[in-house]
């Protein structure tokens, strides 16, 4: 049986507890079947903790906590403001916890803990602040016709039970990014963690009991994809499923919800995204963001700019100076503040990128740096999941390296002449997620942001993104939008409401 919380002790000195069962109104519980999921340190590979690993029986609970609570104490049994100052409350207790939230995701993920801190963990309370705010501005349209003898209105109205599939690279900023529109919506959540990185969704769950959420309008349900996942995804009384991760999965929840309760469904997948550099770019300027744009969060980004197109003017000075910026860049301890990369998520992971790797020097592009396991990976990190931030040039279509989504620190980097020609290179992929434009040319960058099939496209910079902004796929990335205004739609439905005022029906009706 396990204990229901684990005391993890971290390489910064900081004594954490987490709880480890299934949470289910706002109470800890062991798995129906008593499973469990071990959780590691991807920077060593040793085992932090185990939690519970719950199955359909936990989501059935689940369901019915959030059904109930949607009923009773959420939804339209509580005000807008109230649950607004509910959620801000739980934001200014991830800022108090900031240190050890940050903490934990280094461990879990084994993302730099800085990182985690000033980025993850400040976004996600960013983000639960944003959509806090908005919880008492979601409102409807008044139509006035026919001469004030009827008039027309619309209400905005939460979608019931809202599933959420999360996947392991941002796992606490995922979490963020559909918990928050969909409570300040007045839905209720069952949320699936990804089984690699269960911890810090479960420490949450703990501060939202602390910031006053009632029972059952929050379930956590951590386990496996096929087991909980699917679960979520087949159930009758779930509403709606927001769900980002593989392509292949996203395809799974679309079929299950097709094959069952035709649940609404929002999807961002993967992708494989251009960044395109032209010769009349300012290199120095642009090489930071290039490298960003791919090495940023270990290349376990959904937008990560892993197809880079270079003009031919500047193609070789370009690639030399991105190379000496790969060469730069510290990989190592997630818990030293000079780290910007740190291990891949797991050993699976880690040898998938290392088996496109060996393809891409099979299939004739050249290893420009890296191309290997980290070779730093020595002492306590000697097991841990690295992968050498790898630079291939000389690729093109029909390479895996460079056609399919890697989610690891390898770029693809190919030459081009014409704007036209770049145009086709850049769109020809199922992906549509993100793509970079790098260009002093006003007039360049505005024909390519038109040009360009991509749901969101940098210019002059790459990554940033901002809860106000809305974020998401076009083709096989995905549909549906997260953050900004636009992803409160994805949580609510409208009711139009037809009003008489003065009209009066006669029977029968004539011409
Ligand atoms: P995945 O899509 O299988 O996992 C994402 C989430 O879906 C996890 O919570 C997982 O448990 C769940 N899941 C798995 N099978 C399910 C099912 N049948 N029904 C419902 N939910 C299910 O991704 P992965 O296996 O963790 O990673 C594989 C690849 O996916 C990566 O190499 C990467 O290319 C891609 N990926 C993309 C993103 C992204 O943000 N777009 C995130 C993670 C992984």
């Amino acid at each position: 049986m396990l204990p229901s919380h684990a005391e993890l002790s971290a390489p910064n000195g900081l004594k954490i507890k987490v709880p480890t069962g299934i949470f289910i109104n706002n109470e800890f519980r062991p798995a129906k079947k008593g499973g469990e999921l071990e959780s590691f340190y991807p920077a060593t590979g040793e085992l932090l903790c185990k939690v519970a690993k719950g199955t359909a029986e936990d989501v059935e609970d689940a369901v019915q906590a959030a059904r109930k609570a949607y009923k009773t104490v959420w939804g339209r049994k509580i005000s807008a403001s109230q649950r607004g100052a509910i959620m801000y409350k739980w934001a200014e207790l991830i800022e108090k916890n900031i240190d050890e939230l940050g903490t934990l995701e280094a461990l879990d993920n084994g993302k730099p803990k800085w990182m985690a801190t000033t980025m993850d963990l400040a976004d996600a309370a960013g983000c639960f602040k944003y959509y806090a705010g908005l919880a008492d501005k979601i409102e409807g349209r008044t139509m006035e016709h026919d001469d004030n003898m009827k008039f027309a209105f619309t209400r905005v109205e939460p979608i019931g039970v809202c599933g959420a599939i999360i996947p392991w690279n941002y796992p606490i900023g995922m979490l963020s990014w559909k918990l928050g529109p969909a409570l300040a919506a007045g839905n209720t959540i069952v949320l699936k963690p990804a089984e690699q990185t269960p911890l810090s969704a479960l420490r949450l769950a703990e501060l939202a009991v602390e910031a006053g959420f009632p029972p059952g309008v929050i379930n956590v349900v951590n386990g496996l994809g096929p087991d909980v996942g699917n679960a979520i995804s087949h159930h009758m009384d779930i509403d709606k499923v927001a769900f980002t991760g593989s392509t292949i999965t996203g395809r799974k929840v679309m079929e299950a919800a097709a094959k069952t309760n035709l649940k609404k469904v929002t999807l961002e997948l993967g992708g494989k995204s251009p960044v395109v550099v032209f010769d009349d770019v300012d290199i120095e300027k642009a090489i930071p963001w290039v490298a960003l744009a791919m090495l940023f969060n270990q290349g376990q980004d959904c937008t990560a700019g892993s197809r880079l197109f270079i003009q031919k003017g500047i193609y070789a000075k370009f690639l030399a100076k991105l190379v000496e910026a790969f060469k730069q860049h510290g990989v190592g301890d997630p818990f030293s503040d000079d780290t910007f990369q740190g291990p891949q998520i797991t050993k699976q992971q880690q040898e998938k990128i290392l088996a496109y790797i060996e393809s891409g020097k099979q299939q004739g592009a050249k290893v420009e740096v890296g191309g290997e396991p980290w070779p730093g990976a020595k002492g306590q990190f000697a097991n841990g999941y690295w992968v050498a931030p790898t630079i291939f040039s000389g690729c093109k279509k029909g390479m895996k390296i460079f056609d399919e989504e890697i989610f690891g620190p390898v770029l693809a980097v190919a030459s081009f002449e014409t704007e036209e020609e770049v145009i086709e290179m850049a769109n020809d992929t199922m992906y549509g997620l993100g793509a970079g434009i790098f260009s002093e040319n006003g007039s360049r960058c505005m024909r390519m942001v038109s040009a360009i099939e991509a749901g969101t496209v940098w210019v002059n910079n790459y990554a940033l993104l901002s809860n106000a902004v809305p974020f998401g796929g076009m083709k096989q990335s995905g549909f549906g939008r997260e953050l900004g205004i636009e992803a409160l739609k994805e949580y609510t439905q409208l009711k139009s409401v037809h009003w008489n005022v003065n009209e009066t029906l006669e029977w029968p009706p004539k011409a």
